[in-house]
């Protein structure tokens, strides 16, 4: 079975990915840290972010061993995320890898802002989460003061709106719900009922079949 999990709601989303695939026994991709390794690659180059020629060639050379690095769940790295991943040849780069993750069984959780529409159109179950993005710039806030970042709510909050409108407007993969997918709004749920919300999804959509 394949879970496609996409929406805005990214903080959270990560984790409730992670405990869904926990529960069923799958494997999970949290796909946003691909673009983000992506990201960091030409910033640790020190090259332009709108360089697509190089940011084509970083997606070819991707590094799965790469993604534990703790810099990519960086505000900052996240942002230039969002510029790289709007190149379609970045994306065309990226889409085997995903969808060779997708098949390995036993099954597999992927998250990210396409895997419903794009990588994984046949998901057996999309879920797309979604949060009030005061929330979202509030739990952001917390995460990073956690990992000892510096984080102003307010900047968070413009930063969040500015790349949600990024990711939607962009002509390849905009984030988007698929027609059958499910909406999450995780805006009042805490993690635990986040992911209860979800197995139900899940559940529900399996004994219809
Ligand atoms: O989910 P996360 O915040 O890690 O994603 C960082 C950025 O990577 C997103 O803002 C989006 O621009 C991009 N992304 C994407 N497609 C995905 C996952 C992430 O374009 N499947």
């Amino acid at each position: 079975m394949i879970i496609a999990i996409d929406g805005p709601a990214a903080s959270g989303k990560g984790t409730l990915g992670k405990r869904l695939a926990h529960h069923y026994g799958y494997r999970h991709l949290d796909t946003g840290v691909i673009y983000r390794a992506v990201a960091h690659t030409l910033m640790e180059a020190g090259a332009d972010l709108n360089d697509e020629a190089l940011a084509v060639a970083a997606a070819l050379e991707l590094d799965p061993e790469r993604f534990g690095n703790p810099v990519l769940k960086t505000q900052k790295v996240g942002d230039a995320a969002s510029v790289v991943s709007a190149f379609p040849r970045v994306r065309e780069a990226l889409v085997s890898f995903q969808r060779q993750f997708a098949a390995d069984p036993p099954g597999a959780v992927l998250d990210g802002r396409d895997i419903g529409t794009v990588i994984c159109p046949d998901a057996d179950v999309k879920i797309f989460v979604i949060a009030d993005p005061r929330v979202r710039a509030q739990r952001r806030t917390l995460e990073a003061r956690s990992r000892g970042e510096d984080a102003d709510e307010d900047a968070v909050l413009a930063d969040i709106l500015k790349r949600d409108e990024r990711d939607q407007n962009r002509s390849t993969a905009p984030l988007r719900a698929a027609p059958d997918a499910h909406t999450l709004d995780n805006s009042y749920l805490d993690i635990e009922a986040g992911v209860r919300a979800a197995i139900a999804i899940v559940e529900a959509v399996r004994a219809k079949r």
